[in-house]
């Protein structure tokens, strides 16, 4: 199941994507319906993996007796889309993470080709820098000469939890999503630490849907891939990833509690543009759209 968070008429409504691209109506569905017992109606994701589980399992039960083609649709480009997660805690990042990615890096920043993390390179987005589906992306060209793409397969957790261990890992997550981890690598250079290059307003595209995660098989097997004005730039799979969606979890858990509603971009894969020769970075006018397999196509415009 895919859940979205979108606006309609100026409301706010929780909905289901149902053959990639109509919108059903779930806030609506439960509020004719007396809620099914619901605390509340819930009129996002967020408010959804609130609920809790067994909330959910009921709202699914649910979604199993209606038949889909007698019910009214909205076609996904007539509505407008949200973040998924509007009340996201942290934005939790996965640096280096694809072997390719870290060689192109490597050597478009001068060190040794095969030189690769020991350990996980975490980092955060603020949610301030959170968008939704063709959502603008500021070039602030003021700031930077260098904003750059990056597609990533991103977990949103479901069940708090501290210490999780890799065997346990998968039961706290509600599903993915897909984050634009966008970045001006000259403030990435120039402030040593991360943050600032990659929290600039309007630079973490995320969504279009949270596919729930009974309807991923494998997150740890998924195409994905990114395009800018419809060339392809990135194309890989996240067997690729040195570091598993198990892994990340367990150790980014360590001694660090996770919230139901926290966002885990996982890393992107190689083709980012300033590795490209020449640098082929984004510029306004440029239309990014990140694919991954099972949840979407999340697109967004460059804009001034
Ligand atoms: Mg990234």
């Amino acid at each position: 199941m895919k859940f979205l968070s979108f606006i309609k008429q100026n409301q706010p409504y929780l909905g289901l994507l149902v053959d990639g691209d109509g919108v059903f109506n779930l806030s609506a569905y439960l509020t004719q319906h007396d809620g099914h017992g619901l605390q509340f109606i819930p009129t996002n994701v967020s408010q959804l993996i609130a609920l809790g589980e067994i909330a959910l399992t009921n709202i699914q039960k649910t979604l199993l007796d209606i038949d889909m083609s007698e019910q009214e649709l909205t076609h996904l480009d007539n509505v407008e889309v949200l973040p998924p997660l509007d009340i996201t805690k942290n934005v939790f990042c996965v640096g280096r993470n694809y072997r390719e990615h870290i060689i192109e890096g490597n050597i478009a920043n001068g060190r040794p080709a095969n030189s690769f993390p020991e350990a996980i390179e975490f980092f955060s987005k603020p949610s301030t820098a959170v968008i939704g589906h063709k959502g603008h992306v500021n070039r602030h060209a003021n700031l930077t000469n260098s904003l750059d793409y990056e597609v990533e397969l991103a977990i949103v957790i479901g069940r708090r939890g501290t210490n999780i261990s890799r065997e346990n890992a998968l039961d706290h997550v509600f599903g993915y999503t897909i984050v634009n981890d966008i970045t001006a690598r000259d403030l990435q250079k120039r402030h040593g630490q991360w943050l600032k290059g990659k929290s600039l307003d309007t630079t973490c595209p995320m969504g279009p849907v949270v596919t729930h995660r009974s309807a991923i098989e494998n997150p740890n097997d998924l195409n994905v891939s990114l395009t800018v004005n419809g060339e392809l730039r990135q194309s890989e799979n996240t067997s690729s990833m040195i570091f598993s969606i198990e892994t990340i979890i367990e150790q980014l858990s360590a001694g660090l509690t996770l919230e139901p509603g926290d966002v885990i971009a996982t890393g992107t894969p190689k083709g980012v543009g300033f590795a490209m020769t020449p640098p082929r970075c984004l510029e306004v006018g440029d239309v990014v759209s990140a694919q991954v397999q099972g949840i979407g196509t999340l697109t967004n415009e460059i804009t001034a």
